[in-house]
């Protein structure tokens, strides 16, 4: 339903107040702030645990060498930067609402 002269006020998916230009079945900002929180805090976890894990097999299957250890920094550097971005994206996708 379109209001004469403005946008359609829609309701939002979770807390239902309705907020004027959402499109259907989304979330009002409030309520997509504190989803991007969640999102983020467990990005946090996950992508801390990935890290963990990646550490553990840097430290016992690469060889002790400067050039190893350096590659293995760096992997386990772009393993917390790609698992945080997407396990976000991901919980942003599939948390609760
Ligand atoms: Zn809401």
């Amino acid at each position: 339903m379109r209001l004469p002269g403005g946008l359609p006020e829609v309701p939002c998916a979770k807390c239902e107040r309705r907020v004027a230009g959402l499109p259907w079945g989304e979330l009002c900002p409030e309520c997509r702030a504190e989803r991007q929180r969640r999102a983020t805090r467990l990005a946090h976890r996950i992508s801390l645990a990935a890290t963990a894990l990646m550490a553990a097999y840097v430290a016992f299957r690469l060889p002790g060498d400067p050039t190893s250890r350096l590659y293995g920094a760096v992997a386990v550097l772009a393993t917390y930067i790609i698992v945080r971005r997407v396990a976000s994206r991901v919980a942003m996708e599939f948390l609760p609402r």
